[in-house]
């Protein structure tokens, strides 16, 4: 990226930040991705028990290696054999957790994050419970307001989320929502079980907080995640 595009950037970011502290949540920028670990070295303590939301940022910046070889009580949602009560009772469990970590579908410039789950539960441990909440997303995920955040969750994260989970929908064969806009009268903008499997089934506004500082968001200055 040249310097003017980064410039433009880091304006952007600068921005989102701001207005993220304005809502009482943290906020940190950080160049580059390989600065994830490190910063959360910092930022969690030896014990601490940290759970996770579904997340392909967590992979790809370390974190969920992090915490499977450091010296943390992880609730490894991930770990090879669990059946689905096992799932459960760890999704039950990480509402307990100290620290929860995740990413977010969409950022805005207005200091909202803006989070799309099927299941549910990753947008339940960032209303309520966890002590502390922890969001690293790639800086590709802000947008100006609530309604590119819906487009953006409909014509990148949806879609590729769909196509990692091979769920079947239009998304999945086509690369973007069946409507991918957003309709202010109708959030998505579809006919009441247009979408049989979808994955779109709770949309979340995190927007001013009561409990200052309980949410930090760390924006990574290179594209990472969905
Ligand atoms: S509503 Fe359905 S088609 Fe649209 S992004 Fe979500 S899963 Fe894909």
């Amino acid at each position: 990226m040249d310097a003017n595009r980064t410039r433009v950037k880091e304006m952007s970011i600068a921005r989102t930040m701001a207005a993220l502290e304005k809502n009482n949540m943290g906020a940190a920028y950080l160049p580059q991705a390989a600065e994830v670990v490190p910063t959360l070295q910092t930022l969690l303590a030896k014990n601490d028990k940290v759970a996770v939301g579904g997340s392909m940022t967590l992979f790809e910046t370390g974190v969920i290696d992090l915490l499977r070889n450091g010296d943390y009580r992880f609730i490894d949602r991930y770990a090879p054999g669990l059946d689905a009560e096992q799932i459960r009772r760890i999704y039950l469990d990480s509402f307990d957790s100290d620290v929860y970590l995740t990413s977010a579908n969409a950022i805005t410039e207005h200091g909202e994050l803006y989070c799309v789950d099927g299941t549910g539960n990753r947008v339940a441990s960032m209303i309520y419970g966890p002590k502390r909440v922890i969001v690293i997303a790639g800086w590709q995920k802000i947008v100006p307001d609530l309604a590119a955040a819906v487009v953006r969750e409909k014509m990148v994260a949806g879609p590729a989320n769909a196509i990692r989970l091979d769920c079947d929908t239009y998304c999945e064969k086509n690369g973007r929502c069946m409507s991918p806009v957003c309709d202010g009268r109708n959030l998505m903008a579809l006919p009441a079980g247009a979408c049989e499997n979808s994955i779109c089934c709770n949309s979340v506004v995190f927007s001013r907080q009561r409990q200052k500082g309980r949410i930090v968001v760390l924006i990574v200055g290179e594209e990472t995640g969905y």
